[in-house]
């Protein structure tokens, strides 16, 4: 049945939405002519329909109606600077007039190359591309070449891009099931399934399970640190020594995805952590807000690569190690220090702190989390080790999270809404702004708290 009062609420935060961000809907009208469903990008996508953005500019961005936002999403995580910082634009501006792409090597790909090997210790040398997409399938190629094994094993409910071998349980399975079945997403192959196995985040006795059944067959172990697409899903205390030495008793290479999580210290989680993968897959925050992507690891694996040698690997790409790209990413890892890396990453603690409070003064169900600079809040007190778990303990308040995403827009605060509200700082952000954020995400909460309580009796 359904409540009045809750209704009203629902209403009115979408009326409010609706009436700030007319040029929005136009916008979008206009677009879906040509871009299905308006847009050219499935993840940007939240009912009724998203802003339509004119400019970004530090930790804030402007929509076409002249709403002005926090930022909190960051591109997904890849603008740890937030939008146009002066420094990454003025490199932008020197090497665009110096040519964007040559078809030829730079001194600018060795020097960003020294910058990224110079951080991360299990990294002798690399190769940039073009995505976080790219990266994890050219490491994933990597590991099958050196191995001359083809199975990979990934973890449930995780996201390493959109290429077929890890369109593979992008949802997790909810079955009870003893192991995750494996399925593809709509398009894929089935006969991937023939060289992908699944095992749950935070399971170390199922990878050892899935790696003593496949003995011989299995390439790599492919994990991402944390578990960020499910919400910032933390490693329980030895998971990630548990695969580094799953991985050295069964002869299989280990894998880091560190698209997202490098961000969390100069050299990633796998230094924070002591880990040391065989391979890492890079991308997002290393291009300095251009499309960009990186993998490598392991010297006597990368040489696998090395053209000079008659059995190499092909890694092409027209825009691979592009100038503009490795001009913009070199000035924002030039600025991104220890120092700064640290006071984004008290900003993610205070804001945590912050937004729990928020949800005790006003009686709603929930849990804070997040790893370093991104905080993830999920409206359930179930446990949350894994992203069959986050998914489970979201669903009864998916329909709420998305109300308060809206509320929170209606308030100038742009999050990421997808069952769990995700909040990516940047270094334009200072504690005046996580502040502001929890005043209006509390003020959110208010409103929206008929809708939670209904959901939840
Ligand atoms: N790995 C992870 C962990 C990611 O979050 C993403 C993108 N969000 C990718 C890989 C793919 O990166 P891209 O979108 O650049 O292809």
């Amino acid at each position: 049945m359904t409540n009045p009062a809750v209704e009203n609420v629902k209403r009115e935060i979408l009326a409010q939405y609706r009436e700030r961000t007319r040029s929005s809907l136009a916008l979008r009208k206009k677009a879906a002519q040509y871009l299905p469903g308006g847009d050219t990008r499935s993840v940007s996508y939240f009912p009724p329909y998203p802003f339509y953005i004119r400019e970004g500019n530090g930790c804030f961005l402007l929509d076409s109606d002249g709403n002005e936002y926090i930022d909190c999403v960051n591109n997904m995580t890849s603008l740890i600077h937030g939008h146009a910082h002066p420094d990454v634009v003025g490199a932008i501006q020197q090497q665009a007039v110096k040519g964007t792409a040559h078809a030829a090597p730079t001194e600018l790909q060795y020097r960003h190359a020294e910058i990224i090997c110079g951080r991360i210790p299990s990294m002798d040398s690399i190769r940039f591309c073009n995505s976080g997409t790219e990266a994890t399938m050219f490491a994933i190629r990597a590991a099958r070449v050196f191995t001359g094994k083809n199975v990979i094993i990934k973890i449930d409910g995780g996201y390493n891009g959109s290429h077929d071998y890890v369109e593979v349980n992008m949802k997790p399975d909810l079955t009870a099931a003893d192991l995750p079945r494996a399925r593809v997403e709509p398009g894929v192959p089935r006969a991937v399934l023939n060289d992908v196995r699944i095992a749950p985040f935070n399971d170390l006795e199922a990878m050892e399970r899935i790696l003593a059944a496949e003995k011989g067959n299995v390439a790599a172990i492919v994990a991402e640190p944390v578990l960020t697409i499910a919400g910032g899903i933390k490693p329980d205390m030895g998971y990630l020594k548990g695969l580094r030495s799953l991985a050295d008793t069964h002869g299989v290479l280990l894998v880091f995805d560190e698209v997202i999580t490098f961000r969390a210290g100069t050299g990633g989680m796998q230094a924070i952590e002591n880990i040391e993968p065989d391979l890492t897959a890079l991308g997002k925050i290393i291009g300095g807000g251009l499309p960009v992507g990186a993998f490598g690891g392991r010297g006597d694996i990368m040489r696998i690569f090395d053209p000079t040698h008659p059995d190499a690997v092909v890694h092409s790409g027209t825009f691979s190690g592009n100038a503009l790209t490795m001009a913009a990413g070199m000035a924002t890892l030039k600025i991104l220090g220890r120092n700064e890396i640290d006071r984004i990453n008290r900003l993610g603690e205070r804001l945590r702190k912050c937004l729990k409070k928020a949800l005790d003064q006003t009686g709603i169900p929930g849990q804070v989390g997040g790893f370093a600079s991104t905080v993830y809040v999920l409206f359930s007190e179930a446990p949350w080790r894994n992203a069959r778990e986050a998914v489970l303990a979201a669903a009864p308040t998916v329909e709420y999270a998305e109300n308060l995403h809206l509320a929170l827009l209606n308030r100038g605060v742009y999050a990421i809404g997808r069952g769990t509200l995700g909040f990516i700082l940047s270094t334009p952000m200072d504690e005046k702004t996580v502040d502001t954020i929890a005043m209006h995400f509390k003020d959110a909460l208010e409103q929206t708290k008929p809708i939670v309580d209904d959901a939840l009796t």
